[in-house]
């Protein structure tokens, strides 16, 4: 068979993630690959690094994009710091908490979970009873939970970590870039996120941001950490860049002129009017939404910008409708997952895709579609 070159067609990105990437990102990552190890790269590694603290408000965290999507940040930060045996207090309030888990399990630890309905935020009471019952290394949840469109209280269940002495790790997959995420004032210990979200660059990369308590946690580890690629002892020979780089894995290096692109468009943004930005489509999604008679999942007050969950009305065939949109609109919404399957829409303002164009493309699809 005659191999063609893969012509994907024109979409807008309004479901879970991927959100829309933007020219001036594409355009970076056409530009010519170079060696990982030429030093003009290595300039664009330490570049990379100083932005994403900047980013995570992380200044004394050590900041590195990981070369794989979400879901890798997830899997380093809780091999890194868990050690078969390890008590680790997982809070679950919907699909990526559930994902924390059973990893959290896969690394020999003990694991406790405090568990949700799906699309209430997490209990700081709760959390706070699991993590007095005993000594516990590591408490993990998700910040902005994609699966619900749910915001948990980031700075207070930091906090509870830091009295009961455990290591926290923050889920901010969705939440960089579209929420405040601010490393510093939490006081987290690991937090990572994914590209394709409200960065609006192609999926692919983790940034993570670990606190010098986790680095020296790592450091003094009683066993190897066990996947050898997200070891951060052996990673950070590669990225650390004191004496010199050794070679570890080859970088993605076009995906990373990716990520640097689209940094400079959010710092020429600004991060707190990109904040806004979400904020604003937001609400006018919300409000047309609810003119429309549609209602949404989450109480106002724990909703997210980036990730809208709307309620599918009795009697209508939610798949159908996510169909006729993509195909008569171009147009991506997402579906429910787990509990939700069948009963909400998820819709996506995160980056490039949270304009007052990308609601009210939305809108005018959904009425037509529900008509
Ligand atoms: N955590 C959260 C909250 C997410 O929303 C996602 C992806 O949707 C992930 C983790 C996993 O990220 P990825 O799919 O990029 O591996």
């Amino acid at each position: 068979m005659m191999m063609q070159s893969f012509q994907p067609p024109r979409r807008v990105l309004m479901g879970p993630g991927p959100s829309d990437v933007g020219p001036r990102v594409l355009q970076a990552m056409a530009r010519p690959t170079i060696g990982h190890l030429d030093p003009e790269f290595q300039a664009l590694m330490e570049e990379i690094k100083s932005a994403l603290q900047r980013l995570f408000n992380a200044p004394d965290h050590a900041c590195v994009p990981l070369p794989a999507p979400g879901t890798a940040g997830m899997e380093a930060a809780i091999m890194n710091l868990l050690e078969p045996g390890d008590r680790a207090v997982i809070a679950v309030n919907g699909a990526f908490g559930g994902r924390m888990a059973d990893m959290a399990d896969r690394a020999g630890a003990t694991v406790v979970t405090v568990e949700h309905d799906w699309g209430q935020p997490v209990d700081p009471a709760r959390v706070e009873a699991a993590l007095a019952e005993a000594p516990t290394k590591v408490l993990a949840f998700v910040h902005a939970e994609t699966s619900t469109g749910v915001r948990s209280d980031a700075a207070t269940l930091c906090g509870i970590a830091r009295k009961h002495r455990a290591l926290s790790i923050v889920d901010c997959v969705t939440s960089l870039g579209g929420i405040p995420v601010d490393a510093a004032a939490w006081d987290a210990d690991v937090v990572y996120s994914g590209t394709q979200k409200c960065l609006s660059a192609p999926p692919g990369l983790s940034p993570i941001a670990l606190s010098t308590r986790a680095q020296a946690a790592i450091a003094g580890r009683k066993e190897k950490v066990r996947n050898w690629l997200f070891d951060f002892n052996l990673l950070m020979g590669y990225w650390g860049g004191e004496g010199g780089r050794t070679y570890h894995h080859t970088a993605p290096i076009n995906a990373l002129y990716g990520l640097h692109e689209a940094l400079v468009v959010l710092f020429e943004e600004g991060q707190q009017a990109a904040v806004v930005r979400h904020a604003r489509a937001h609400e006018a999604l919300v409000a047309g939404l609810e003119a429309t008679g549609l209602r949404m999942l989450v109480d106002e007050a724990h909703r997210l910008p980036q990730l809208n969950t709307v309620l599918v009305p009795d009697g209508i065939d939610e798949a159908a409708v996510r169909a006729h949109v993509l195909k008569t609109w171009d147009l991506e919404v997402g579906a429910g997952l787990g509990p939700l399957k069948g009963k909400v829409w998820r819709i996506g303002l995160m980056g490039a895709s949270a304009t007052p164009w990308h609601v009210r493309l939305c809108l005018t699809a959904l009425c037509e579609a529900l008509a």
